[in-house]
């Protein structure tokens, strides 16, 4: 497939093109183009321009285009679905779920594109001169955005940030992930047949280090909004300069189960949330913190659910669980799980790869300050440790670099509101894990795990500046 310049369909400068191959058997499936520097140039000019044209578009002409794309994707949302599970890996039954959400995704950040409203500012509140004078705040489109996205939610994360972008006015580069380059094309080519004006929309598919570096180091950027990993995520804020900046990074998700939870509930929710996309998830549950009291019942309980899990060929619908991305990633998380024994875990199920089928596993007895819990797994694991007290759940939930999502199972309102104080997370959940979302709920990172929120409302806000304006009546 070609690349998307200002909205036209155009080769790469260079010519290339590389293969698109599914994880799970190697078949290709698709060939991209390259894109270079000079790709990132055209893209750049052209949505310099677009964004001018784009933002003197009136928000309701806006929302038209949106909606039109949205029922698009919606006509399309099988094909868009093979393509998930193909280029990614991704159970076809988890794929159609996706790609399920993307039309609705489009039409909640259509309708926030026209809630661009300002504040009215009480200027005679400060002692001064200000009751001759009228103030008020307007919300404009930041100008050029540059969208850079994961592998793991081909087409919802790709349209968590280019759906508001162009509702709020603004023009978007988007550099999707190299391993699913195709579903980005296909999500575009929803809002190119929607009628958005040339300009306003590019794709550029290719390596993520070259393109990346070059797009974020570009002057001609007003705000960069990247889902990723935090080493990637950290070498951005190295080189973005004074941009605006939305970082969604990696985590290491925990959940706590106390004595008076419901285990079996608690277990079946982390049989779920932890292998989720084979626990490619960013708020997938990595670790389970429980009393020492509860702890064999709760393993008792988990370990059968998780044996019950399906895997294999992505697009059979007797598959629950996919492939990871790469047999590459599949070896690294195979040999965490094996670093994790060497510092004294057990593994009670799972951990054996088949290419890039790693079968889903519960390792308990986990060191908290071991790298398996420590560092981001991104893989169908679950860390299962032991807490004395409730003040050292809390600890050991808190103890790691990241701040994503975290769940509380509890019959204790009190302990649950104080969990909410007390977790250092973007995301809290009382009696469900962290892997649940809604597409309009704010939704972002503490501590390591990034900044600012996404949500159509929350990156609406984020992809436009507040300007403040006061009308200077005379003194009277
Ligand atoms: P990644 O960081 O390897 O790649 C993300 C994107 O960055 C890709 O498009 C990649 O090509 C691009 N990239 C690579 N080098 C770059 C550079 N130098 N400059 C700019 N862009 C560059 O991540 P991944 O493996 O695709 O995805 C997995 C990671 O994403 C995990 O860490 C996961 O936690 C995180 N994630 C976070 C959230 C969230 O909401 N917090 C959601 C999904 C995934």
């Amino acid at each position: 497939m070609k690349l998307l310049i200002g909205g036209l369909w155009a080769d790469a400068a260079s010519g290339r093109e590389e293969d698109v191959t599914s994880p799970f058997d190697g078949s290709v499936v698709g060939s991209v183009a390259l894109a270079g520097r000079e790709d990132v140039d055209r893209a750049l000019d052209a949505a310099t321009e677009g964004a001018r044209a784009w933002r003197r578009t009136p928000a309701h002409q806006r929302m038209q285009v949106l909606l039109r794309a949205a029922a698009l994707a919606d006509e399309r949302a099988e094909a868009i679905a093979q393509t998930i599970s193909a280029e990614a890996g991704k159970a076809i039954g988890e794929a159609r779920g996706e790609a399920s959400r993307s039309g609705e995704l489009i039409r909640l950040a259509a309708f926030e594109g026209t809630q661009l409203y300002g504040d009215s500012l009480p200027l005679d509140a400060n002692p001064g001169t200000g009751f001759d004078k009228v103030g008020f705040t307007v919300r404009q489109p930041v100008g050029v955005v540059v969208a850079i996205t994961p592998f793991n939610y081909p087409s919802l994360l790709v349209l968590h940030k280019v759906a508001p972008a162009l509702a709020a006015g603004n023009a978007v580069v988007l550099k999707p992930a190299r391993t699913t380059p195709l579903t980005a094309l296909a999500l575009a080519a929803c809002f190119v047949d929607a009628g958005l004006p040339e300009g306003v929309l590019s794709v550029l598919t290719g390596a993520g280090g070259e393109l990346g570096d070059a797009l974020v180091s570009d002057p001609r950027v007003n705000k960069i909004s990247f889902t990723g990993s935090t080493p990637v995520g950290t070498r951005i804020t190295q080189l973005a300069g004074v941009k605006k900046l939305s970082l969604e990074l990696g985590a290491s998700c925990p959940v706590i189960v106390l004595p008076d939870a419901d285990i079996d509930a608690a277990a079946a929710a982390v049989a779920l949330g932890g292998f989720v996309n084979a626990g490619q998830v960013c708020i997938s549950v990595q670790r389970v913190i429980t009393h020492p009291t509860i702890a064999g019942d709760f393993l008792d309980a988990l370990v059968p659910r998780v044996e019950r899990i399906t895997t294999g060929d992505p697009r059979s619908t007797d598959t629950a669980m996919g492939t990871l991305i790469t047999e590459q990633e599949a070896e690294r998380v195979e040999r965490s799980i094996r670093a994790a024994v060497r510092d004294g875990a057990t593994v009670l199920t799972g951990g054996e790869r088949d290419g890039a089928v790693i079968s889903p596993a519960v390792v308990s007895g986990v060191d908290p300050a071991s790298p398996f819990s420590q560092d981001e797994l991104f893989g169908p694991a679950v860390a299962v440790s032991t807490a004395a007290d409730w003040q050292s759940a809390i600890a050991q939930a808190n103890g790691t670099a990241y701040g994503l999502g975290a769940g509380i199972f509890t019959s204790d309102v009190s302990g649950a509101v104080r969990a909410v104080r007390e977790l250092d997370t973007g995301t809290i959940h009382i009696n469900w894990t962290p892997l649940w979302r809604a597409d309009l709920m704010p939704y972002g990172g503490l501590k390591g795990s990034g900044i600012g929120k996404e949500g159509p409302r929350s990156a609406v806000a984020e992809m436009t500046d507040v300007k403040t304006v006061i009308l200077h009546g005379r003194p009277w």
